[in-house]
């Protein structure tokens, strides 16, 4: 017997939901219907500074008004920094983990210098960021050990190179197109470097906890932005160390804005809440995403 599908919508509350969003939770929300599936939330609220009670209940309200329901009460991230820190002491326990002190400005300058010196760009992730050159490389030991002492902030970090190692198998995940055909992607996760595991500022990173979660949560799908394609490597790999299943995913087209670029906080008028209050309604906005009922029949 197959289990019915569980699909999620898993919004941050650091801004109001735009067009962009509105597309991914419409289609996880009908493809969940359709399939006979469950639909879950979740609140991806790990940066407490950012994210604030008002803004989540914006977020809810704008899902509420876009007709879109939930079939449990939303999982709040801030509310398992617990279930983060044991899967971190898993994998610290395997010798996978190591702080990380240098600051932004101490790798940014090394960046520069590396630069200057071999006239090559410095390596980076597929976001753009530069790969962390590891401390080892930058400071003295003494100095390592001094900050560790005196209780420096430090970041953990993932030893890429060790976990890959680690890996039984070619590292693979399944990928599903708007057909709902399936096919196999190669993950390559070393293109990130040591990834963050938990930030100097919140006790866990997006990628752990967005892959723990979606393992608590029982999803077997994950539909979201073509821009979160690349981190399903990352996903993928802390899902073979951590021992937790792999869903589909399905990486959907983005919404753009007027200058060609991906919609983010800065294109105000692509807000849910604006285009309501200059009349736009539920089904205009199916519309102005493309999800029209048609195109899921
Ligand atoms: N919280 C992420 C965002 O709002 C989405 C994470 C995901 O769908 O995996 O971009």
């Amino acid at each position: 017997m197959t289990r019915p599908p569980v699909f999620r919508f898993a919004p941050s509350p650091n801004g109001r939901l735009h067009l962009g969003h509105a597309l991914s939770a419409l289609l996880n929300h009908d493809l969940a219907r359709e399939r006979g599936g469950q639909f879950l939330l979740r609140i991806e609220d790990i940066d407490t500074t950012r994210c604030t009670p008002e803004l989540e209940a914006g977020v809810l309200e704008d899902l509420r008004w876009l007709g879109i329901d939930w079939d449990a009460p939303p999982r709040r991230q801030s509310e398992h920094f617990d279930d983060y820190a044991a899967a971190l002491s898993r994998l610290e326990s395997e010798g996978l983990v190591y702080r990380a002190f240098l600051t932004r400005a101490e790798v940014r300058a090394a960046v520069a210098a590396r630069e200057a010196e071999t006239g090559a760009p410095f390596p980076r992730d597929p976001d753009g960021a530069p790969l962390y050159p590891g401390d080892r490389a930058l400071l003295q030991p003494e100095e390592i050990a001094a900050r560790d002492g005196s209780g420096a902030p430090f970041a953990l970090r993932l030893r890429m190179e060790l976990a890959l190692e680690r890996l039984a198998h070619p590292l693979v995940w399944r990928e599903e197109d708007d057909d709902g055909a399936t096919r196999e992607i190669v993950a390559d996760p070393s293109g990130w470097g040591d990834v963050v595991l938990a930030r100097k500022d919140t006790p866990t990173s997006y990628h752990l906890a967005v892959t723990l979660d979606d393992a608590l949560q029982g999803i077997t799908h994950v539909v979201r932005g073509a821009d979160l394609f690349e981190a399903t490597s990352v996903h993928r790999l802390l899902q073979e160390l951590l021992g937790l299943p792999a869903p589909v995913y399905r990486h959907h087209r983005l919404i753009t804005g007027p200058d060609g670029r991906k919609l983010s906080k800065s294109h105000g008028a692509t807000a849910l809440a604006a285009l309501r209050a200059q009349g736009a309604t539920p089904e205009g906005i199916r519309a102005m995403v493309g999800m029209t009922a048609e195109r899921l029949s």
